[in-house]
């Protein structure tokens, strides 16, 4: 609580207003994907694919829509995050269908995903390095770092980022494809509200880099439709939520 109190009275420089509760809400959209919503904002990060192979849950068609029509939670879409481009993440068509709605919303992630997008939304999609921030306001950062995509042997090409958010103090870290090594949370703060992770940190080593970093809350993700095993873990300490059916919702308070 203490730590909000500091970053909000820096944001509004001099008005003091500590009354106000924090809401955040992150919803499942399918495979990784998840929307970040506060206030009447929203962050999409993985939030936008179509089906790819029966293993990999598409972004809900009743979400789509929402966002397409801009209609609550998805009034305001202010960010469109991609941690990488593979088709279980990442659709060019579903961004830019929803991009061309939320005129205001920046495209985030990397050049490889940035490839993929017709020129005219480039201007929208800053061009990034291996590790970078992006500040959208004095109370909202995004933090990439690109971290190795699982399964090297096939994927070392691929580019993928971990994708940070910090929004009035509130701070959510999502992985992405990530390979399980420590490297995928170096250079982390301790204590993020939530993680979202792929359900191959759910083995003893993932479970001991979690537990290091210690995060408020897991979010188990990338779990196939099918598979109502692999999430089930009880040795993770952290208290977590198997994200697998469109409509499951957390919220959290600052
Ligand atoms: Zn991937």
């Amino acid at each position: 609580m203490l730590r909000f109190f500091f970053v909000f009275l820096i944001g509004i420089s001099g008005v003091v207003c500590v009354n106000a509760q924090q809401q955040f809400e992150i919803r499942y959209l399918g495979n990784m994907g998840i929307a970040l919503t506060h206030n009447d904002s929203t962050i999409l990060v993985d939030g936008l694919h179509d089906f790819y192979e029966k293993d990999y849950l598409p972004t809900d068609a009743t979400a789509l829509s929402t966002m397409l029509q801009q209609k609550t939670p998805y009034k305001k879409i202010i960010a469109i995050a991609v941690t990488h481009r593979h088709s279980d993440h990442f659709d060019s068509t579903l961004i830019t269908n929803v991009a061309n709605v939320h005129t205001a919303a920046i495209l985030i992630g990397g050049d490889q995903t940035r490839s993929l997008l017709a020129p005219g939304l480039l201007k929208r999609f800053p061009p990034i390095a291996d590790s970078i921030t992006i500040r959208l306001n004095t109370r909202l950062e995004i933090n990439l770092r690109r971290i190795a995509h699982t399964y090297q042997a096939r994927h070392s090409a691929i580019e993928n980022y971990r994708i940070e958010v910090v929004w009035n103090g509130f701070r959510i870290v999502h992985l992405g494809d990530a390979d399980l090594r420590p490297a995928a949370l170096t250079s982390l703060k301790n204590n993020p509200d939530i993680i979202v992770i792929p359900n191959w940190f759910l083995s003893n080593e993932g479970i001991k880099l979690l537990n290091e970093l210690k995060p408020a809350r897991v979010l188990v993700t990338h779990i196939s439709p099918g598979d109502n095993e692999s999430h089930k873990n009880e040795k993770l300490r952290t208290a977590s939520t198997a994200f697998q059916k469109y409509g499951d919702l957390v919220i959290m308070k600052l």
